[in-house]
């Protein structure tokens, strides 16, 4: 029957000339823009700075796959994967484990929303934007913000960590693990200890370092923590894997108010991705299906590779960049090796040199991005990242050359 479809039962036809013919008789007052009219247009950029990182073709063809619903079995079963991939991610064990729909920012406001209910005192280590971001979102929904804080890149003992603990009293502490911003990989053993001691959460943000330095969750009594997947993982931007632990869900769970996001109440979430031991998931928003897509193959390729190999290649091909910039004449920024970020190095801006000048000029000639520095460390730094697919000796190579060609001709400027 269907394919004897009558003619006049299908819309008529339209000529090629209609659509233009019929504007003119418009009862539109806002004519389709010209630039919709023209097809999208992406160039190739080395995306060298601190992310977004170049997605590699499989993880771009995941994305493409076709779209299923985000209710349905198969969709489950993908998001149950992307689940034990977190948790090989984390070394966790964690049930309450989920990727956000939405980029690294969804996870942090997710965290704190679920965890701080207003009035509840937060500590936040400040070494970078990351730590003045959490603190804003803290104190945005109401929380009592304590703030220890250090010059980008600075680091804080677990002695001034407890001293700060016991002053605060704090509900949650939290620290960036990979300050993406000063290029510094913090410490953390110890810190989940003295946390538990104090009776805090203690929340780590890895969305620089997942994947390029060592973190294990369990291991290191982290009770929250978050990532991104536009780093390391090579996922496109838009979701943000999460995980809390028993601690952390029994104080989310009998907390007295509602979060302040219906988007990012946990318990829905937790029903969403299957964890609250219901027989039902139920519809709370529509999560990106393509997004899981791409984000379940970046953790299968974490899985194939290995977390340990991923460790130590992110390592090897960090030392061989930090060497090419010395050899360049550029100081690192982080001057002690073993606090330096595989992912995201930081150079100290050379001496009379413009930066801006120096990004320009390597966009402009080179196709690639690098990038500044953001929030306390703008003017203090240049950025450049080689994460996941991207961290290759010969992109280290391309980075150098391009940062000697930037050297020659955007000599000694204005600063
Ligand atoms: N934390 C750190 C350490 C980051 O580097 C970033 C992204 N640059 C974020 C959080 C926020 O992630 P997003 O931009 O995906 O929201």
């Amino acid at each position: 029957q269907s394919s004897h479809i009558k003619r006049s039962s299908l819309p008529p036809m339209i000529s090629p000339l209609q659509p233009r013919l019929d504007r003119s008789m418009s009862s539109l007052t806002i004519p389709p823009p010209a630039c919709m009219l023209r097809p999208l247009e992406v160039p190739f950029r080395y995306l060298f700075g601190p992310g977004p990182s170049n997605v590699p073709p499989r993880i771009l063809a995941a994305g493409a796959r076709p779209i299923i619903g985000h209710l349905h079995p198969e969709m489950y079963e993908i998001m149950n994967d992307i689940k034990k991939g977190i948790q090989y991610a984390f070394q966790t064990q964690n049930n309450m484990t989920i990727a956000m729909s939405g980029s690294g920012h969804a996870a942090m406001e997710c965290a704190i929303f679920n965890t701080v209910e207003p009035g509840e005192s937060v500590l936040v280590a400040v070494n970078g934007i990351w730590g003045e971001r959490v603190a804003e979102i803290a104190e945005r929904m109401g929380a009592s913000v304590h703030t220890m804080v250090k010059a980008p890149g600075g680091v804080f003992t677990n002695e001034e960590i407890e001293k700060a603990l016991a002053k605060h009293k704090p509900v949650l502490f939290f620290l960036t693990h990979g300050e993406s911003s000063a290029g510094l990989a913090h410490p953390v053993d110890g810190i989940g200890d003295l946390c538990r001691k104090h009776n805090t959460l203690f929340l780590v943000d890895t969305v620089a370092s997942l994947g390029a330095a060592p973190i294990f969750m369990d291991q290191q009594n982290i009770d929250i923590l978050y990532t991104g997947s536009q780093k390391a993982l090579n996922a496109p931007p838009g979701t943000a894997p999460i995980s809390f632990n028993e601690r952390a869900c029994q104080k989310m769970f009998t907390r007295k108010t509602k979060p302040v996001s219906y988007l990012l109440d946990m318990s829905h979430l937790s029903n969403y991705w299957g964890n609250d031991g219901k027989p039902a998931r139920l519809y709370h928003h529509t999560g990106p299906v393509s997004g899981f897509f791409a984000l379940r193959e970046s953790l299968a390729i974490l899985a194939e590779t290995g977390l340990e190999e991923s460790w130590k290649h992110h390592k090897e091909v960090a030392e061989y960049l930090w060497t090419g910039l010395e050899d360049l004449g550029l100081k690192l920024f982080i001057r002690e090796k073993d606090l330096r970020l595989p992912s995201v190095t930081t150079i100290a801006i050379p001496q009379g040199y413009n930066w801006r000048e120096i990004l320009q000029y390597i966009m402009k000639h080179h196709q690639m991005e690098m990038t500044g520095g953001l929030g306390p460390s703008i003017n203090m730094v240049i950025r450049v990242g080689l994460m996941g697919y991207n961290c290759q000796k010969r992109n280290a190579d391309l980075a150098l050359a391009a940062l000697a060609d930037a050297l020659r001709n955007c000599k000694k400027s204005k600063a």
